[in-house]
């Protein structure tokens, strides 16, 4: 049986239009994914949108549609701009699917089982932008830290409550056991002190608005938004059937850290409490800004990712996130930089070998021969760093590669027997001979830097397996335009 990977993303809270801080955690998953799949294993692949919830039915009814219509809408966009950057997800999760719904309802009760559930009343500082209620000690001047332009309501609500607190030690025991658990490393420490700190009880129930799940032991009250939507990564592999029991637990789950107290602390909880085991991998990417500054709607700066790609091609930005920036911490989408990288990099270095050696092969041809060129390039090392999540180094890694091989044309001269002398001496014969291997040996690599390339460049790298594949290699089109600054 081949080995599986399962990697789920953040579904994505459908109030407001997708932007390039959205897609950047889907290209990183669709990284993840591809790469698994170049190592031979069976992929699953889960991104959504997270439709329920006060602030959809607010956003809904200010623009006076129903929640329904808003996110019909809304989840269509956010799929389409994933498919433009060749995001190649294996199912969009919504949270209104019917499937998911059901599910849920059945670990509600079976949680209640479990006897995890109780009724009771909370009251609280409740920030609207997270849809949660904000503990004291998370106050930075008296307001949420993710939202410092919200005012916090004062909220009060009896409700049905997730026995969070019972499971303390067991979380600790979980982040003991499991140093990959939450990653990168430096996000562990913080959520695993304040786990010390100790836990409160979750409501896990609202009765103010309806746009939500019903609640299946008491139908006047409608599940929180963040309790069920947690549940679309197990809802989304068909819990708990076959496909559930082939992909989970799964291997990476990728999110913002303003989603990480839910999914480090709550989540696990929850899949404790009825005797799943929690995933191998949270796994934490950092914020980005775009062009300098911070990306909002009144800033004006959230550029649909469509957008971008009509301007840059979606290869240019796929390599140009993971090229840039250092997986977990943040970073800045600069458009200048992009650019740079788009053309001294993809253009002048790859494009460059790819259009050079396909020409002289053209006119050439190749001959087989062993290739030590080849050995140059250390497989097991990007395959390391791959495994910590360090894409800016693999593929620093691959370009040095392709830097090797760029000057391996320019020693070896490929080109000079190019031109048949009337008469061939055999000194001549055998430098042509040479001059083939050579080119065998470029062709050979270049096809194994288009298959390390896919996860990041898919649409180019697949072009360049098609064209160094074929019977007659030719010198194609170009593959990377530059683009003026
Ligand atoms: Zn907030």
């Amino acid at each position: 049986m081949k080995d599986k990977f399962y990697i789920t993303t953040a579904i994505d809270y459908l109030n407001a239009e997708p932007h390039i801080g959205h897609a950047y955690q889907k290209i990183v998953a669709d990284v993840l994914a591809r790469w698994n799949k170049v190592l031979g294993k069976e992929v699953f692949f889960l991104t959504g949108s997270d439709e329920y919830g006060q602030k959809v039915a607010k956003t809904a009814q200010e623009k006076g549609v129903t929640p329904k219509q808003l996110v019909d809408k809304l989840s269509k966009k956010f799929k389409q701009e994933w498919k433009s950057l060749d995001v190649d997800f294996d199912r969009f999760i919504r949270t209104t699917d019917i499937d998911h719904k059901k599910k849920v309802k059945e670990f509600v009760r079976l949680m209640e089982k479990k006897s995890d559930i109780y009724k009771g009343e909370y009251s609280g500082k409740y920030c609207l932008g997270c849809e949660a209620y904000i503990t004291e000690k998370d106050l930075v001047k008296g307001r949420c830290k993710f939202h410092p332009n919200k005012e916090l309501k004062e909220l009060k609500e009896k409700g049905y409550f997730f026995k969070l607190s019972k499971y303390q030690n067991k979380l600790l025991e979980l982040y003991e056991e499991n140093p990959n658990y939450i990653l990168p490393k430096f996000r562990r420490k913080e959520i695993i002190n304040r786990v010390k700190e100790g836990l409160k009880d979750l409501n896990i129930t609202r009765s103010k608005f309806d746009w939500g799940i019903k609640f299946p032991i008491d139908e006047k009250y409608v599940l929180y938004v963040w309790y069920e939507a947690l549940l679309n990564y197990i809802t989304g592999i068909d819990w708990p059937n076959e496909k559930f029991k082939k992909f989970w637990p799964a291997n990476v789950q990728l999110l913002g850290i303003d989603n990480g107290w839910f999914h480090c602390v709550i989540w696990p909880a929850m899949l404790m409490s009825v005797g799943i085991k929690p995933a191998n991998t949270i796994l934490i990417n950092g914020f980005l800004t775009f062009n300098g500054q911070k990306i909002s709607k009144s800033l004006g700066n959230a550029i649909s990712p469509t957008d971008l790609v009509k301007k840059y091609g979606s290869d240019s930005i796929r390599y140009f996130v993971c090229r840039n920036f250092v997986f977990g911490q943040d970073g800045d989408f600069s458009e200048r930089a992009l650019v740079q990288r788009h053309n001294d990099e993809l253009a002048n270095k790859l494009g460059n070998l790819v259009s050079r050696v396909s020409g002289l092969i053209e006119k050439n041809s190749e001959e087989k021969c062993e290739n030590k060129l080849l050995k140059k390039l250390n497989e097991k090392k990007i395959e390391k760093l791959f495994e910590n999540y360090e894409f800016d180094k693999v593929l620093n890694e691959i370009f040095s590669f392709i830097d090797v091989c760029n000057e391996y044309v320019q020693n070896k001269k490929p080109w000079e027997t190019s031109r048949k002398p009337e008469v061939s001496s055999s000194s001549f014969l055998e430098k042509e001979r040479k001059n083939k291997k050579v080119l065998y040996e470029l062709k050979e690599s270049i096809l194994k830097i288009a298959e390390l390339l896919w996860p990041f460049i898919p649409e180019s790298s697949e072009k360049i397996k098609k064209q160094f594949s074929a019977k007659k290699i030719k010198k194609g089109e170009i593959l990377f335009k530059k683009i003026d600054i």
